[in-house]
Formats: structure tokens, C-alpha cells, sequence
């Protein structure tokens, strides 16, 4: 980020810097007696957003089995044939949609699924879209949460003053409110979040496309068979997606990565080729509806996310 910049840290004894070559000085401790905030707007009390409740995200237990890699075939169209298990349906408009609401920019089909009408304001500089936004006069505001809205967002939110609920899943009614889902705590739970105020924004996360279907994960174990399993692919019209250690490496882009830092997927079926199985990969791919994981290491992690696995070299 640049700098000044606020950071707020919460249980650090001790500061790292940052490499061996910087210098280190004491660190100055400024209180509120020289920052003068007005306290009504510091900590939870100054927050426009507000937990209302936490979910624990219902988890599939996996057993794997382990298959050959001749049984793959097999399993990919048994796996697609089998009724898929009821979503969790976390965005729900029965009770009718609220009037109107803002859409920055381009995309973000859940609009039109929340309110009568959805208007759109392209994106130009933060001061003047926020000026846009005022003068529509609406409430909620959302983007969807790309890249680059993700960090053109929270600029707008000064702007107006307002809050931002980022990088959320879902969206739900309450009366004449809206009630925002994000994952937090790794994904682990899903927090229903209102926000106060004249003003409410949010990115929301696209709903994928890739429900129903089929998905090849790439790993760092099969960066060297990447032509091999795009031709396998296609027979199954199956999307590619990769680990962050083969994103990093430049060897797919960074709008296939899957996982924390990535996009969230939850195909039918997902087949991990040569991925270890750590835990910010998985919070990508858990919701698929059958895992198969093919890996040269028996004690992979992968192995333990996954229905069936393929103990082989790619
Ligand atoms: C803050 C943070 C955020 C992150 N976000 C993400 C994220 O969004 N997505 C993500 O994926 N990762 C993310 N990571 C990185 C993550 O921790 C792992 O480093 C990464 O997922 C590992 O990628 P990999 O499994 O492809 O590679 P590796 O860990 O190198 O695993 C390769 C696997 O392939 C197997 N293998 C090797 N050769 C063969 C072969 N010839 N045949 C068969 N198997 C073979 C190995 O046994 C091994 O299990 C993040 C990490 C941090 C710290």
C-alpha cells in the first residue's frame, strides 16, 4: 500500500521489520491523547458494519478411495451423473426485492436478483463516481469484487463516509435491509454483516459457472504435463484452473488460480493433477461435489480432501 497508511494490528508483542538491511528504531507510541480521534468513530463502535450472526459452513467429509489411473474415465461420468446435493442456497430474495440499488462498473448478475432496479454507474475516478453516487441518492451500492475493484472500492467508501463489506458471497433481505455473507476465519465460517449508515457498499464475489461441470485443477507436480491434461480436458469440456505455486511460476494466469487468494469453485467434479493439498488450495475447491486427486506422494494431504485418489506419476 502507500504510504501514510493506517494499519490496525490486534495481539502483535513485536513488530518484524521488514528485511535484514533495514534499520531498527524504537517504535514511537502514539495514544489517542496525540492522535485526537473522535472516539465515536474508533473500534467497534465506529464501525458502519456489524456481525449479526455466524454460520458454520456445513463440511463434507471425504473418505478416499483409492482408484487407477485407468478408473479415472469411470468415475469422472459416474461422478457427473449422480444427482448433485442441494446447495447451500445463500442468496434469497423470496420475500421480494428491495427497490433499487447501485452497481459500479460492469458485471455482478446478483443485481438484478436484489432489487426492481439495478442502476449503473461506470467506474472514473474515485471523487467523481463517488459525487455519481451521491447524487443517485441510493443506499446500497455494490461492485463486483474483481481485482480492481477490490482496492477502487474502499476509496469510494471514504468518500462517502460510508461502510464497505468486501469480498462477500451473498446477499439476503431483511425487511427493507440488506444483510451481506463473507466468509471469514479461513473460510471456515460465513458472517451475516448489516451496515448502518446513509451509504452501504459491497463487492461481491461473481457467481462462478463452473457448477455442474467438470474442472481440472493444475499443480506444481504436473507444471511439466500442462498440454497433456488441457487436451483431457476438452473431452470432458472441462475448465482449467492451478495452484498458486503454478501461477506464480507464469505458467497460467492469475484469473485460473484457485484458492485463498484465488477464485472459490465448486464444480461437480474437481480432479486435483499433482497439487499437495495445503490448506489455501482447499478452501477453493471444497464445495466440488467429488474430489479426485492424483499425486505421486501416498502421504499427500490432497489425499485426505478428497473421494478418490490416484496414487501415480504424472
Ligand atoms: C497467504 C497465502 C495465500 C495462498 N493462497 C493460495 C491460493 O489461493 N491457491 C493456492 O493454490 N495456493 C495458495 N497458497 C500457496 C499454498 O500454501 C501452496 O504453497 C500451494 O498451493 C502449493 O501448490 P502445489 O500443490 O501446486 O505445489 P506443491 O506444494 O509443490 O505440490 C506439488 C505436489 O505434486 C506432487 N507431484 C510432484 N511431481 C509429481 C508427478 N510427476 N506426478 C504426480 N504428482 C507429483 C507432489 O507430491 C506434491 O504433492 C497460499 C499461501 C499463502 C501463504
Amino acid at each position: 500500500m502507500t504510504t501514510p497508511a493506517l494499519i490496525s494490528l490486534d495481539g502483535i508483542k513485536q513488530l518484524r521489520f521488514a528485511n535484514i538491511f533495514s534499520k531498527k528504531k524504537e517504535v514511537e507510541i502514539w495514544t489517542n491523547e496525540k492522535l485526537r480521534l473522535d472516539e465515536s468513530k474508533c473500534v467497534i463502535k465506529g464501525s458502519f458494519t456489524k456481525v449479526i450472526s455466524v454460520l458454520e459452513k456445513s463440511k463434507k467429509e471425504r473418505k478416499c478411495k483409492f482408484i487407477g489411473y485407468d478408473d479415472l474415465d469411470g468415475i469422472i461420468k459416474k461422478s457427473l451423473s449422480e444427482k448433485k446435493e442441494a446447495e447451500e442456497k445463500l442468496s434469497s430474495f423470496s420475500d421480494g426485492k428491495i427497490d433499487r440499488v447501485v452497481v459500479v462498473g460492469e458485471g455482478l448478475k446478483i443485481a438484478d436478483e436484489v432489487a426492481e432496479e439495478v442502476v449503473r454507474i461506470p467506474f472514473t475516478t474515485v471523487r467523481e463516481t463517488a459525487i455519481r453516487i451521491k447524487d443517485a441518492g441510493i443506499k446500497y451500492i455494490l461492485f463486483s469484487a474483481g481485482l480492481q475493484n477490490r482496492a477502487i472500492a474502499p476509496r469510494i467508501a471514504v468518500e462517502l463516509d460510508c461502510g464497505l463489506c468486501a469480498d462477500c458471497i451473498g446477499i439476503k433481505r431483511d425487511l427493507n435491509e440488506l444483510r451481506f455473507l463473507r466468509p471469514a476465519n479461513c473460510e471456515n465460517v460465513i458472517a451475516e454483516i448489516s451496515i448502518e449508515g446513509k451509504f452501504a457498499m459491497a463487492t461481491v464475489r461473481e457467481k462462478e459457472d463452473s457448477v455442474g461441470k467438470v474442472v481440472f485443477g493444475i499443480g506444481y507436480g504436473a507444471k511439466d504435463r500442462i498440454e497433456d491434461i488441457e487436451k483431457l480436458a476438452k473431452k470432458y469440456g472441462a475448465e482449467i484452473v492451478a495452484s498458486r505455486k503454478v501461477v506464480d511460476e507464469g505458467l497460467i494466469d492469475y484469473e485460473k488460480q484457485v484458492g485463498l487468494t484465488g477464485k472459490i469453485i465448486s464444480p461437480a467434479v474437481y480432479v486435483a493433477f499433482g497439487i499437495s493439498g495445503e490448506i489455501q488450495h482447499i478452501v477453493g475447491i471444497e464445495n466440488s461435489t467429488t474430489v479426485i486427486a492424483i499425486n505421486k506422494d501416498k502421504d499427500a494431504k490432497i489425499f485426505g480432501y478428497s473421494d478418490y485418489g490416484i496414487l501415480c506419476t504424472l
